[in-house]
């Protein structure tokens, strides 16, 4: 009796062991489908826009400037997040190079709105804490993510907006400029004639830093001809911009109504939380099936919390590029080029 008690129960044992086996084996398969490599110790992932650009329709002057201004970008990420700094520091002065470069739909490049106005948005997120700062609609600070920043840091407040924002960005030193500063029209008229009508460029930047911590911003001039002072959705937190270091760090670009109302930051960040789908699961899940069905283009980056980086786009071309601390990096524009 005793030894048949004896067969049964290791029976049992063995077959309980086979089964938590299968069940371990199923679930890292599953998780792995998104190209999840080893853990890095630091990752820096960024964008410049999506839109239609194509092979043919960028002239090889533009390709080349573009591809230059990203690298300036990702190269003053890269040097802080080897050098041991901080997710925030890293995403704030790299988006501050694009902010800058009037190549970009961002700070100085802005885009005009209906009225010939120039009206900024930015956002940026700490995904240590889920501490976030805004500023929407912003006509005289020169760069809005930093704006952005001492919201979170200085303020009880996520997003100002307007005069109320520009206020608080005086009263903390940031740099005022008069609205001339987003217009020469010379500047102007030229970029029109070499941007053939289109102006791409919102940025944004995720990291994951050598303390694991995730941040991302985004910085935009917004749509081109936008009226009643919309906002879109690089600001809002959830929609063009999250982080959190359970999940991943997002920055989005493209017809931010859509954005918004899919709230795709945080969908992305939610699929993984909720549903165990890898970063790159949960991020193609979101702009090539969700967003292609209801219809809204543009595009995201992502980094997860091991520093795998994601970059899809359902338009025809998306800047953006990308530096892992295992020396892996690169620069691209079109579909047929990249991350695979
Ligand atoms: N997402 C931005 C907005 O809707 C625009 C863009 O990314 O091109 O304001």
């Amino acid at each position: 009796m005793k030894t048949k008690l004896i067969i049964f129960s290791s029976l049992l044992i063995f077959i309980l062991a086979l089964f938590s086996c299968k069940t371990d084996k199923k679930s890292v398969a599953d998780h792995s489908k998104g190209a999840s490599g080893p853990k890095q110790e630091w990752a820096i992932v960024i964008h410049g826009g999506a839109g239609g650009m194509t092979k043919e329709n960028l002239t090889p002057e533009l390709d080349k400037e573009y591809r230059a201004s990203l690298q300036i970008a990702l190269s003053t990420g890269k040097k802080i997040l080897s050098e041991g700094g901080s997710a925030l520091d890293a995403v704030e002065q790299t988006i501050r190079t694009m902010e800058d470069n009037p190549l970009f739909n961002a700070g100085k490049g802005a885009v005009f709105t209906h009225e010939g106005r120039n009206e900024l948005d930015a956002a940026i997120m700490d995904g240590s804490n889920l501490g976030a700062g805004a500023v929407a609609g912003v006509m005289d600070i020169k760069n809005p993510i930093s704006a952005a920043r001492k919201v979170m840091t200085n303020s009880p407040h996520v997003m100002l907006s307007g005069a109320g924002a520009s206020q608080f960005a005086k009263e903390q030193g940031l740099d005022i400029v008069p609205a001339s500063y987003f217009y020469t029209e010379k500047r102007f008229n030229e970029l029109q004639e070499l941007l053939k009508k289109e102006k791409y460029g919102t940025v944004g930047c995720c990291v994951l830093d050598k303390y694991g911590n995730l941040a991302a911003g985004t910085s935009t001039g917004g749509m081109a001809n936008k009226r009643y002072n919309r906002i879109g959705d690089s600001p809002i937190i959830g929609a063009g911009t999250y982080a959190n270091n359970n999940t991943c760090a997002v920055s989005g670009t493209g017809h931010g109504e859509y954005f918004i109302r899919w709230t795709v930051a945080h969908d992305i960040s939610a699929l993984m939380e909720y549903k165990g789908l890898s970063l790159k699961e949960a991020s193609e899940l979101v702009v090539n099936d969700k967003l292609v069905k209801a219809g809204g283009s543009g595009g995201v980056i992502c980094v997860d919390k091991s520093g795998n980086i994601s970059m899809p786009f359902n338009s025809s071309g998306m800047f953006r590029g990308f530096a892992t601390a295992d020396g892996k990096e690169g620069i691209f524009i079109y579909k047929d080029e990249g991350l695979k």
